[in-house]
């Protein structure tokens, strides 16, 4: 299929519902041109359902090459960070080559998987030590796989609180602020069509709470968004209460006043008080369910991220496995297991798809600061097609296709992708 050909399946995802008789038209510029709703209309893909493509809010592609390694835990070492230590000896082995292959592939799994754009939230800079050119391979790989991008330009320059970055974590350094906006300009000029940047700081161990609040500053006059690695783990946070005397949110809060610009990737240990105050400002929380279940992170606060759940969106993280759907499949499920009750991400209406698909499409696009996720005038022409008859699917209400497909299906029921009006 080619881009500008109007496209109507059988059924459309329009404002929250399934709908028949919608005709979407990308134009030239890979934006959609035009809406038609009239039950007349001859339908173009029968048997198939156009949603919003995904919005992996938050990946590190080539954690894909760990996929199934770091799977050995020895006793008495089962947390994080004898995962990271598999990481570390990844990193310390890619070369540039090696990483393109692994980036290629990650993005191309990413689409058979409906996504079709990613926050890639990079960091790994110097592979083998070649300064700078793993931003150009991510550009590159992304490009192969024809999926939207916004690479999110990773400032890292500490190991811990007060120790310095060593072995594989050279790859990740920034130095300082000025060879970092030096190296988002360089990244800028790379973009193709499809390709954006935005900046984060790795995580309160990685970059000084002050070169934080700079990043942030800065980043706000260029109108790009923010993203940062928080209290993922229990160790983070204590080691920061006893460098500063606060919990890195609560530094976060009091430094930068974060608004709709920051997103916290995990949250997961963050107090209740804390994470109300960062999303009643407009902060965007990025889970990675699948990731956090691996690595045995804990529950973020259910209560809390309810009242705010337009501002939730998901990320696949460690690419341990790609699946958006299983990654809102693993969300839903899990907090009912850990709170003995249905409907943990219910809306107003009791259902909880609606909710969980805004998760993985407009609400992502938010936190990437992208006008994309959502089938509507204007917004990026990037679609899913569903196959209705793919055996998790056939015979089903259309009543009934919402929640199936989120809790009863996955990737072998999308059968094609479109970015920016560019089907497969
Ligand atoms: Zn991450």
């Amino acid at each position: 299929m080619s881009g500008q050909v109007p496209i109507q399946a059988e059924l459309t995802w329009i404002d929250g519902e399934f709908k028949p008789g919608v005709r979407v038209t990308p134009g030239s510029d890979g934006r959609i041109d035009d809406i038609q709703q009239e039950s007349s209309l001859q339908v173009t893909h029968p048997r198939m359902a156009l949603v919003p493509g995904f919005v992996n809010a938050h990946s590190h592609a080539f954690q894909r090459a760990l996929r199934g390694l770091g799977e050995h835990v020895p006793a008495e070492q089962e947390d994080f960070w004898t995962w990271r230590e598999a990481m570390y000896r990844l990193v310390e082995s890619v070369d540039v080559d090696r990483m393109r292959t692994i980036c290629i592939q990650a993005f191309r799994e990413m689409r058979l998987a409906g996504i079709t754009s990613v926050g890639e939230f990079h960091y790994l800079h110097h592979p083998a030590g070649k300064q700078w050119d793993g931003d150009r391979v991510i550009l590159e790989a992304a490009e192969e796989a024809g999926i939207r991008i916004v690479l999110i330009q990773v400032h890292y320059v500490a190991g811990g609180f007060g120790i310095a970055l060593s072995g594989g974590q050279d790859s990740f350094n920034t130095n300082d602020l000025s060879a970092f906006w030096a190296s988002m300009d360089q990244a800028q000029s790379l973009c193709q069509p499809c390709q954006s940047v935005a900046v984060a700081a790795h995580s309160i161990r990685g970059v000084p709470i002050d070169d934080v609040a700079s990043l942030h500053a800065e980043a706000c006059s260029r109108g790009l968004v923010v993203h940062m690695h928080l209290e993922e783990q229990v160790q983070e946070i204590e080691s920061c209460v006893e460098a500063t005397g606060s919990t890195p949110v609560r530094l976060v809060l009091d430094r930068l006043s974060p608004g709709a610009e920051f997103t916290a990737v995990h949250a997961t240990h963050t107090v209740p008080d804390d994470l109300e105050e960062l999303l009643a400002g407009g902060s965007h929380v990025c889970l990675c369910p699948l990731t956090e279940a691996n690595l045995g992170d804990g529950f973020p606060d259910r209560e809390v991220l309810q009242h705010h759940q337009g501002s939730i969106c998901i990320g696949t993280d460690s690419n341990a496995r790609i699946s958006m759907l299983e990654e809102l499949r693993m969300l839903e499920l899990s907090h009912r297991l850990e709170s003995g009750a249905r409907g943990a991400w219910r809306d107003s209406t009791g259902h909880v798809h609606r909710s969980l698909l805004d998760m993985a499409t407009v609400n992502g696009a938010r936190s990437l600061g992208i006008d994309a996720g959502r089938i509507e005038k204007g917004a990026y022409a990037d679609f899913a097609l569903i196959d209705l008859d793919a055996p998790p699917l056939v015979d089903l209400e259309v009543n009934a296709l919402g929640a199936a497909i989120v809790l009863g299906s996955g990737n072998n029921a999308i059968v094609d992708t479109c970015v920016g009006g560019l089907w497969g």
